[in-house]
């Protein structure tokens, strides 16, 4: 077991990715917190996860954009099970519209829930594992950490700024025994993605059928989504990695889209 009791707060776990995650580490013995903004979902979550691997899993009522909300959701799994060893901030939501048209409104939006989340829930978490001299900060970055797409600007700024995020943290936590990287999907079929495919072919006047096999899997090697699970394997290996050798780093996991 490569997780066995530790405590892991996943984000955005009540859907998608964050949700393959939360499973998988509770495949590998942690006890796992779904904090997210719908609490009847994240509940859903915990008692499927619970009844899966007979291991604890909370649900957490949480927006990551309110400072409060946080701290409170964080303080609420230390008093549970002592303190937070894994932070996997991925709760994220999509908006596509070109630069001259994207309201100001939604691009405030689309940063507080992607940087601002990315700094509250770190900034909570970190005080418990430097005071246990380890622990773990996985961001959810994307290929466009790397890469641009048009009608994404605020996604793109949001996702590059994680890396920077991540870097920082691991150079103040390393001396700490605390380890801060980013996975960078390529696209994986969730409730995010559906939602953009008739946005997309909207504003790019093309087919649905289009905007998958061309704008989505164009450019990867075989024409295939990523998997949930394909990226909570990779959020498991940075979760249980051992040493500070593998510490302000982003991989990408996109069936070859991005290649660096
Ligand atoms: P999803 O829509 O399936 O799940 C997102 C979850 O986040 C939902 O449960 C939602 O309730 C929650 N959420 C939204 N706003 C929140 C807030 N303010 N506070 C707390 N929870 C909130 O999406 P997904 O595709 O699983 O995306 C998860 C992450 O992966 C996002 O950061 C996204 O940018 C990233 N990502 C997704 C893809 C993809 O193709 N799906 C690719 C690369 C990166």
């Amino acid at each position: 077991m490569k997780l066995q009791d530790k405590v892991c707060i996943v984000t955005g776990a009540a859907s998608g990715i964050g949700n393959a995650i939360a499973h998988r580490y509770a495949s590998e013995g942690g006890k796992v917190a779904i904090a997210d903004l719908n609490i009847e979902a994240a509940q859903k979550a915990a008692d499927e996860i619970e009844a899966r691997f007979g291991t604890d899993a909370k649900a957490i009522v949480m927006d990551v954009t309110s400072e409060e909300q946080v701290n409170a959701g964080v303080q609420s799994v230390v008093d549970a099970w002592g303190t937070i060893d894994v932070l996997v901030s991925n709760a994220g939501i999509q908006i596509v519209n070109s630069v001259e048209q994207f309201a100001f409104s939604d691009w405030k939006k689309m940063l507080a829930i992607h940087l601002d989340g990315a700094f509250l829930t770190s900034k909570a978490c970190l005080p418990h594992m430097y005071a246990q001299g380890s622990g773990s900060v996985i961001f959810m970055g994307s290929v466009h950490s790397k890469e641009a797409s048009p009608l994404k600007s605020a996604y793109v700024t949001a996702k590059h700024g994680l890396l920077g995020l991540a870097r920082v943290i691991a150079k103040e936590g390393g001396k700490k025994g605390v380890r801060s990287n980013v996975i960078c999907p390529g696209f994986v079929r969730t409730p995010l993605v559906d939602k953009q495919i008739p946005e997309q072919a909207k504003e790019l006047g093309i087919s649905e059928e289009e905007v998958v096999k061309k704008i989505m899997l164009g450019q990867t090697v075989d024409g295939e989504f990523t998997t949930a699970e394909d990226i909570a394997e990779v959020a498991l290996f940075f979760a249980a990695f051992q040493t500070n050798a593998l510490t302000g780093q982003s991989l990408v996991a996109s069936h070859g889209w991005y290649m660096e």
